[in-house]
């Protein structure tokens, strides 16, 4: 796929963008220019034009991240976030990727605590009714493999297995 780097500015301020067909893209910012669910963004608050629409960049792009993660690079090197009029990165790294979603599964857990600690509470349960964790020399069931392991090394199990 062919991708275009372009860069937009108003009033000397930057904005850097990616698409794929240029035509389609200048047309889709006139119609966010006029819709009033974008007109918070910084490109769009004051005084929109395409007067200075330029093409940066042409490439051959494997998909779209490729074309994400050239568009990031210029962001970063007209520094158009702090000092122009980009309001988000174009590209997370699949590091950063990550790790906003471990962010994301931890804040889940502490919201739903309740509803985790249930599910904890049913596998335990399941677990010892089917006796996937048991010690067969006492005869008994446990809640986990933690467990099983914690009985393997505790007094009753071991004075169990002098008297065999
Ligand atoms: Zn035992």
């Amino acid at each position: 796929m062919i991708g275009y780097i372009y860069k937009i500015s108003i009033n000397n301020l930057n904005y850097i963008g990616s698409c794929r067909n240029i035509n389609n893209r200048k047309e889709s910012h006139i119609e966010r220019s006029k819709d009033k669910n974008y007109s918070h963004l910084k490109l769009y608050s004051s005084n929109f034009n395409l007067n200075n629409f330029e093409i940066l960049e042409k490439k051959d792009c494997i998909d779209d991240n490729d074309l994400f993660i050239l568009e990031q690079k210029n962001i970063e090197d007209y520094d158009t976030i702090n000092n122009g009029l980009n309001h988000k990165r174009a590209y997370l790294s699949k590091e950063n990727d990550l790790i906003e979603r471990r962010k994301a599964q931890k804040k889940y857990k502490i919201k739903n605590k309740d509803k985790c600690d249930e599910s904890v509470r049913k596998i335990a349960k399941k677990n010892k009714e089917s006796g996937r964790f048991s010690c067969n020399i006492c005869n008994y069931n446990f809640y986990s493999n933690r467990d099983l392991q914690r009985h393997f090394k505790s007094k009753r199990h071991l004075n169990k297995l002098k008297i065999f």
